[in-house]
């Protein structure tokens, strides 16, 4: 099932594709109020919207629904992996040395819907960078878990563009939370796949279009620790939440380190896809004169 949340009559709703006809979206608002709740539900609750989803006759016109992130609020930072691609992490080498994948967060602010533009305030950063990634929705609670019981903690699947702020990212030392956490940049969705149905998810194609140019192609099976080991690590001591997020970090042709370097800049068209799962469709937009816009000309 592909599950997700939409704005009617001015209230977010959770929804789903309904299956058969995946362009029509069907309300199951009588089931959750939104998505964190159905996962809280667990398996009955999962039971009830697949039903629900099957028995309706008719729904929404997709292109006539707003959708939004499917997860705006989930639990905690969104954890995630850098590096987590060879040949991503050859791109990034400094001095000649490869370092091994690391793990960070987002802060949960940073997330956007599907298809909504990404407003940057050039005076907060002017290094804008895209990072396509498979995103890992948890699903039951676990701590220590083993990499073999690893996928039964896992509720589905989504599309996560890592948007990065590189300038930020390397200030102060370097460090990665700040720099991937601008308010309302990182785009999620369109939906989140439940496990169930979804392919491999060590063996799909991703890819990211800049104004229909190809950027990055790549594939989950080159992830230097896959899934079930990002939630073995991950889950060290340290327990995950149902409804925490995880990116799973990117493939190489990131704008940063190409030769020149290449980042977003306003009328900017990304589209991100993670073959079988979906795709996001965000334009960068200018934003407003900002807080730091306002200090600057009373400085002046
Ligand atoms: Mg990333």
């Amino acid at each position: 099932m592909k599950l997700l949340m939409f704005k009617h009559d001015g209230d977010a709703r959770l929804g789903a594709l309904r299956p058969g006809h995946e362009d029509e979206v069907v309300d199951l608002s009588q089931i959750a109020p939104d998505l964190l709740a159905l996962i809280d539900a667990g398996e009955a609750g999962l039971e009830r919207a697949r039903k629900a989803a099957s028995a309706a006759g008719h729904g929404l016109h997709l292109k006539d629904v707003t959708l939004l992130p499917p997860l705006a609020a989930p639990r905690g930072n969104i954890i995630a992996m850098g590096r987590n691609y060879q040949k991503h992490a050859e791109e990034g080498k400094e001095d000649g040395e490869v370092k091994p994948p690391t793990i960070f967060t987002k802060a949960i602010t940073s997330i956007t819907g599907p298809y909504d533009d990404i407003a940057i305030d050039p005076l907060v950063s002017d290094k804008i960078d895209w990072e396509v990634e498979l995103g890992v929705v948890i699903g039951t609670r676990g701590a220590n878990i083993a990499r073999r019981d690893a996928m039964d903690h896992v509720f589905g699947y989504f599309v996560l563009n890592d948007i990065s702020a590189r300038d930020i990212q390397f200030d102060w030392g370097g460090q990665f939370f700040k720099g991937k956490s601008l308010d309302r940049s990182s785009p999620i969705g369109p939906w989140v796949m439940t496990r169930d149905e979804a392919p491999d998810q060590q063996n799909l194609d991703l890819r990211l279009l800049v104004n229909g140019v190809l950027k990055q192609e790549g594939n989950t099976r080159d992830m230097i620790h896959p899934v079930d080991d990002i939630i073995e690590w991950a889950s060290k001591g340290m327990t995950l939440l149902p409804g925490v997020l995880i990116a799973t970090g990117t493939p190489d042709g990131v704008g940063h380190y190409r030769k020149p370097p290449e980042y977003l800049h306003p009328g900017d068209l990304m589209e991100t896809e993670v073959a079988g799962i979906g795709l996001l469709r965000n334009r960068i937009v200018a934003a407003k004169v900002g807080a730091l816009a306002d200090h600057a000309h009373r400085g002046a």
